[in-house]
């Protein structure tokens, strides 16, 4: 029997959800339960500077939102927890101590004067600071008795200085790194903390992670880990490094300028099944040319040959575009359920919000765009007359006065308020006048919202609005063109 294919989303407490890291998690999830297999979420919180308050608790609400459960993870506990990483001290510290005597790490008692020392040195000369391996040639003794005057150190990996690594990538192939170039990088902190170079290794494996998916930036760290793993002498994951999310083909997203967070995305008014929808394909590529998938369909279709290397650019108007055609998709029940937060500025004028929500489900891209779109509905703005001068429609500033007053006084007969009645009321004027639909409609719709674009047209308006408020706003209309 095959092993059980395992996966984790091992995210730092940030605050928020960066959405590379949370597309990494969808693969992550898609990978395992494409086979069958479990989800872990483990957090990685080892740099306690970077501290925010709240942050795990983003990360389990975001997972839970969008459906990613996980079979094991810290608010519900598993076989191979703790699953917080500062909860594993003991852990790290007992596995670092076991690297030291297998030979692949050292205790270094460098002092913080000395690197600084050394820093400035390499960085006068234009190079990079590299930790000159200065404790790597202490003897036995000689940590012993350092150690037993309790002074300060870190662990660090001991690195060969000669030959390659090299670890195949299921992503990006063959990847070989001269074992030379890697640092002797600290796994162990002065304050007893891990560093992500060791905790990833030692907790993958005892996790019985299998498939180790993240971010291309630990593609030419990765041998590093390996090395770890075989001083060991435990079994190497399967690995799966993924191209970032660009902004521009130069730069990544960032949370800074407001364009990396799934958060602030939903702030903005996109939904979470086409933000999730979306970032799935910057990446990975169906086999058909589908492009709507729900998460259940893509645990079906899901296959590690769609992974691409090559950095996707985050395009908001693909994902505009995306999240209109899921607005459009919904039931008019359900859009209306996501448009009702926006109707604040129009709950209260007695306007019937579902017949709202009808005109706009297909005219909207984004939910933030509702309240700009209806504004109109709950107070008439102060609007400029040259709306009523329409080439297309024919209109002008006399036209429109003498179309409202005829339309004025025809709806002020109308005794049943429903569409078609207003609509063979208009259209019934038009034709009396000899003119087109258009010279009655244009100027009714300009007197009603003060706008030339309108969800919806003069006969729909006026139905919104009801009687009394459409023959004020025709009113309006009438001594503004008088
Ligand atoms: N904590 C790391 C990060 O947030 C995780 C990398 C990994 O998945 O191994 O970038």
């Amino acid at each position: 029997m095959s092993k059980e294919i395992r996966t984790r989303f091992a995210p730092s407490p940030t605050g928020y959800m960066h959405i590379g890291n949370l597309r990494t998690a969808i693969y992550e999830y898609l990978i395992a339960k494409s086979q069958n297999g479990k989800f872990i979420l483990r957090i990685e919180d080892t740099d306690q500077e970077r501290y925010v308050d709240n942050a795990r608790e983003v990360i389990y609400e975001t997972l839970q939102s969008v459906n990613l459960k996980y079979d094991e993870g810290p608010d519900i506990g598993g076989p191979y927890g703790p699953y917080v990483q500062s909860e594993r001290k003991a852990i790290y510290k007992e596995y670092a101590k076991k690297l030291v005597e297998l030979g692949g790490a050292y205790y270094c008692f460098c002092s913080k004067e000395r690197l600084d020392q050394l820093r400035k040195g390499s960085e006068s000369q234009g190079g990079v600071f590299e930790y000159d391996k200065f404790c790597r040639l202490l003897t036995n003794e000689e940590v012993e008795s350092r150690l037993q005057n309790n002074e300060a150190y870190v662990i660090r990996q001991k690195v060969p200085e000669t030959g390659s690594t090299s670890f195949e990538d299921l992503v990006y192939g063959t990847i070989t790194v001269e074992n030379q170039t890697l640092a002797d990088g600290i796994l162990m902190k002065a304050d007893g903390m891990p560093t992500y170079n060791f905790a990833n290794v030692v907790d993958d494996h005892l996790m019985e992670i299998t498939h180790v998916v993240r971010g291309s930036e630990y593609l030419s760290s990765t041998p590093k880990y390996n090395l770890i793993y075989q001083s060991f002498g435990w079994e190497i994951p399967t690995y799966l490094h993924v191209a970032p999310i660009m902004k521009t083909s130069e730069k990544k997203l960032s949370k800074r300028e407001g364009d990396a967070s799934f958060q602030d995305l939903l702030e903005k008014g996109f939904l979470k099944e086409a933000i999730i929808n979306y970032i799935v394909l910057l990446g990975w590529s169906p086999s058909t040319n589908e492009e709507f998938f729900t998460l259940s369909e893509l645990k079906e279709q899901f296959s590690l040959k769609g992974l691409s290397k090559s950095p996707a650019i985050f395009d908001i108007n693909k994902l505009k575009w995306m999240n209109g055609e899921y607005l459009r998709r919904m039931s008019a029940e359900d859009f209306h359920k996501v448009a009702i937060p926006y109707y604040k500025e129009i709950v209260h004028c007695g306007i019937d919000l579902k017949k709202v929500s009808l005109l706009l489900q297909h005219r909207t891209e984004i939910l933030s765009e509702i309240p700009e779109k209806i504004d109109f509905l709950a107070e008439l703005p102060n609007y400029d007359s040259q709306l009523y001068i329409n080439k297309k429609m024919k209109t002008d500033l006399v036209i429109a006065l003498n179309h409202l007053r005829a339309s004025k006084e025809e709806l002020l007969l109308l005794n049943q308020w429903k569409h078609d009645e207003i609509e063979g009321c208009l259209t019934t004027l038009a034709s009396k006048l000899g003119v087109k639909n258009g010279q009655v409609l244009w100027p009714v719709r300009i007197a009603l919202s003060g706008k030339a674009s309108t969800p919806g047209g003069a006969v729909e308006l006026a139905e919104l609005l009801g009687q009394d408020e459409t023959l004020r706003r025709l009113e309006v209309g009438i001594f503004k063109l008088g």
